[in-house]
């Protein structure tokens, strides 16, 4: 790579667009951007440079864009703003890919049919991500393009963590955990070393907690198992998802309150978790805020539940080391961390007061110097780890 060859990293999700452009060997944040509210809502676009000074802003009140005229306008932008630097390659961050794709993989035409067929496995993701693929190859054809799955992390774990007690028959038909957020979680796995080597052979449990949210197991930086199971809607309480749920009242939902597919669908992803508890945001920063009584009872339902997540995965790994948080929650609220760690004294775990208090930015300890689980803070950056596999298999190529 010279310095100004760059790559560009698309996370399209089911309502936006996000993208960065890495440049040189090292992969310095050159610009990010995001575009928001695709469909419903005032379409936002923004975007900043590496200082975080913005470079660009834009909306569009009259109608919103879709996601064909949202990666147009996109790529306009990322041209005008290149400056001389050459995209080399473009790596996508790809929700699924189910058994088959346990690493990062280049993206033709082949691979791209292979993936058509997981959409069933994540209806609501799948498509979104693979749009973009579709869009680049169209227009700049010889661009080599990676996808890099949240699956794949997680294909390692043990034979018992991957499986649901169903009948072989369903089962071989691809109904298993999957695990989701793989990427937050390999990126945590590669900063702890640098952070205290003694923490790279160590059983850590790390939490990656924004509108989407999980927990993770990873023994020696390897995944051992995950909150999130067949689909992204498992485990904890989210944003708007429910987390898990007894499969019992999916069929009560059906055969007693007369709800169909969608319904339970769109109460399940869009009306629960955060938002559905409260009767009032699914924004951790609005209901911190808020006096309300049923803010707090779903924020201490979330912590409740990460609680009971915490216990079993330090099961799975038999013993803690270390607990992480990330996540725009879990790097930015002072308070559900304190209480996390409050509910985790029985496992050894001591928070250093101030040092949760003072909201590190970057990789942070904030555990108490005696806590026997060292605690600590790893902003998310699937992006970055996005980059750092395309041009890795950019150089294998
Ligand atoms: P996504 O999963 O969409 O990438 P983020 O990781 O950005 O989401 O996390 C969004 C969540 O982080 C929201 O619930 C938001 O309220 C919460 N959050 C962001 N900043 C703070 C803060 N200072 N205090 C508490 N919660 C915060």
């Amino acid at each position: 790579m010279a310095p100004n060859d760059s790559i560009v990293v698309i996370n399209a999700g089911s309502s936006s667009i996000k993208f960065s452009l890495f440049s040189g060997a090292a992969l310095a944040l050159t610009f990010k951007g995001k575009i928001e509210n695709l469909y419903s809502g005032v379409t936002r676009f923004s975007a900043q440079d590496a200082q975080g000074q913005s470079i660009g802003e834009r909306s569009w009140p009259a109608a919103p864009l879709d996601h064909e005229a949202g990666m147009r306008f996109l790529i306009d932008f990322a041209q005008t703003h290149l400056e001389g630097h050459r995209v080399v390659a473009v790596g996508h961050r790809i929700v699924h890919g189910g058994v088959a794709y346990s690493g990062p993989q280049r993206l033709d035409a082949k691979v791209l049919a292979a993936l058509e067929k997981l959409i069933p496995l994540a209806p609501l993701h799948l498509p979104h991500n693979l749009a973009p693929v579709r869009a680049v190859m169209a227009m700049a054809p010889d661009v080599p393009q990676m996808g890099c799955f949240d699956t794949a992390f997680h294909i390692g774990q043990p034979a018992e963590a991957q499986a649901f007690a169903l009948p072989a028959r369903i089962t071989e038909q691809g109904v298993r955990r999957y695990g989701f957020h793989g990427l937050s979680y390999e990126y945590i796995a590669s900063r702890l070393p640098e952070a205290d080597p003694a923490l790279a052979h160590a059983k850590v449990v790390a939490a990656h907690l924004g509108n989407g949210a999980s927990m993770c197991a990873m023994a020696a930086g390897r995944s051992v198992a995950s909150s999130m199971g067949f689909t992204a809607v498992d485990g904890l309480p989210m944003g708007t998802r429910c987390g898990a749920l007894d499969p019992g009242v999916v069929l009560y939902l059906i055969d007693e309150l007369g709800m169909d597919v969608g319904a339970v669908q769109k109460l399940l992803y869009q009306e629960s978790g955060l938002l559905g508890v409260s009767g009032i945001s699914s924004d951790m920063r609005t209901l911190e805020q808020s006096d309300d009584p049923r803010a707090r009872a779903a924020i201490a339902l979330m912590v409740y539940r990460i609680g009971r997540e915490l216990g079993s995965l330090a099961a799975a790994l038999g013993g803690l080391d270390a607990l992480v948080f990330s996540g725009g929650i879990g790097e930015n609220s002072v308070a559900l961390r304190a209480a996390v760690c409050r509910d985790a004294a029985w496992l050894g775990v001591e928070l250093d007061v101030e040092a949760n208090a003072a909201n590190p930015r970057g990789v942070a300890r904030i555990s108490a110097a005696g806590s026997r689980v060292p605690v600590w803070v790893v902003p998310a950056n699937e992006e970055l780890m996005i980059a750092r596999h395309t041009l890795s298999l950019l150089e294998k190529a």
